[in-house]
Formats: C-alpha cells, structure tokens, sequence
C-alpha cells in the first residue's frame, strides 16, 4: 500500500501536564554512564519473552511511576512525525543515533521522492544515502531501508508486516523499531521499546540491574499492564529528556523522587 507523505504535524506531541515538583531533597547528579544503544543479538532475534512475575511492591512502585507520568503526558505518541506503519517505520530507522528532530527534516523530503513502498524498493541507494546524510550512518540506514522496501514487496505482498516475527526480518528493523511500529501504528502491544532513555531511567529507577534491551524489556513487561507498553515508552523518552537526562538529572525537581533509588547517581 502506497505510504503517505508525513504531514508538517501528524502525531500529537506530548505536553507537560505539570511542572515539576516534588518534596525531594536536592541531591548533586553524575552521569550514569553512556547507555548501549546498538541492538544486541537478541534484540535483532525478538527473543524477548515476559519475565518472572514482579513482586507486589515493586509493581505497586511501577504503576505509581506510571500513573505519575500519564497524568503529566496525556497525550502520548511518538516524536517522529508519520502518518503510517511504513512512515513511522522509516522516520525510526533514521532516527537511530540521530535526533527526532532531525529526523522530521528529513522525511518529507524523502517521502516526496519515494511516495510508496514500491518506489523506494526501485530506488537508487546512491540517492536514497543522498537525502538520509544529514541522520549519520548514511550508507547503513540507505541500504536498510532499500531492502525492508524490497523484502516487503517481495515477501508481504506491499503491506508492512503486523508481526514481531515478521518485522525483525526487515533491513534495520530490531526489537526497538518493530516495538514502536507495532505499538504506535498498529495499536498491539507485544512488547515494550528500549532506546537509551528507556534503558537510563530503568537503571536509575531500579527497575532493572541490566544495560541490555532485551533483559531490560524482559523485566519491565512484568511490572506494566500489556495495555500500557506503549505508554510506558513514550513516558520514559519524555522524562527522560525534560527531568532526568543522561548527564544533569533534576533530582531535586523530579516528582518521582520519592520511588527512585537514583541508582548509578551519587
Ligand atoms: S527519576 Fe527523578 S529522582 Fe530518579 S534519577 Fe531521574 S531525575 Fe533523579
């Protein structure tokens, strides 16, 4: 199926529903470390499964966190802009190791050269790698999506996938991206998507031990409804880059202070 240009503003972005504020006692942040952001074998594989059950209180502390976080983002959706499962797919290919700001420069255009799905499988890479320079691995992102343009074409028949099985199977297409295509374009959550903010502010929370996305996703799932893996992304991306960035955490203006241990902080 042909995919639409992204619009100027297709997604709605969340707002702060609240400022920030909280009784927590001011408290000096360091950086936590450079978290992974390369998929792991697994996380290429989808061998993601649900973890053992939570605990009662450390699902009581996630839901808190959660119930938290929707209250101050109501409108959760991704950042990229993209009016389809194959536009978003795309926009969250280019956006690895690039800004979703960036991104959102550069996919109008690339859209109005390769409006479809077909038309981007016919392509010349040399000229895809052209309009995708500007988001950094250019000859990767170029190559990859060239062929989730193809294999789509060849083996589904036009129609981005509905499957994490399938979707691992695209050119450049891990656990992360098809989390996000399948959660924000299809509505089924099978999983929950693990970029490096996710991956900081699980470490931080105490709601994991491990810098792995595939464990990470493994010990989240357990503490969220399925109904809210979607959600639960976007709310960590959101706080992560408005409160608890990589390197200056506002510890002392974060309402979650008071069910974060702050681990990897001192
Ligand atoms: S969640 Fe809040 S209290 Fe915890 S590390 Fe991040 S900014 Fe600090």
């Amino acid at each position: 199926m042909p995919a639409k240009p992204p619009a100027k503003k297709t997604a709605p972005k969340a707002k702060p529903a609240q400022a920030a504020a909280s009784a927590a006692k001011p408290r000096a942040g360091k950086p936590a470390g450079k978290a992974p952001t390369k998929p792991t074998a697994g996380a290429r594989a989808g061998t993601a499964k649900t973890g053992p059950a939570a605990s009662p209180k450390d699902r009581a502390r996630a839901q808190e966190v959660f119930a938290i976080l929707a209250a101050r983002y109501p409108a959760p959706a991704p950042a990229l802009d993209y009016t389809d499962a194959w536009s978003l797919l795309v926009a969250t290919v280019l956006a690895a190791q690039c800004t979703d700001a960036r991104v959102n420069t550069v996919t109008p255009e690339f859209f109005r050269r390769w409006p479809s799905i077909d038309s981007l499988a016919k392509a010349d890479v040399l000229e895809i790698e052209g309009v995708v320079r500007s988001t950094g691995f250019f000859h990767n992102k170029a190559k990859n999506l060239k062929a989730a343009a193809t294999r789509i074409m060849e083996v589904y028949g036009g129609e981005v996938p509905r499957t994490m099985a399938e979707l691992v199977t695209l050119g450049g297409v891990a656990r992360k991206t098809a989390n996000i295509v399948l959660g924000s374009a299809f509505g089924i959550n099978e999983g929950i998507a693990v970029d490096t903010h996710v991956t900081r502010l699980s470490f931080r929370l105490g709601f994991t031990e491990s810098r792995d996305a595939v464990i990470i996703e493994r010990e989240l799932m357990p503490l969220f409804e399925r109904s809210q893996w979607a959600d639960i992304n976007h709310f960590l991306v959101y706080f992560g880059r408005e409160v608890c960035d990589a390197r200056k955490p506002k510890c002392d203006a974060c309402p979650l202070a008071h069910l974060c241990p702050r681990k990897g902080l001192k």
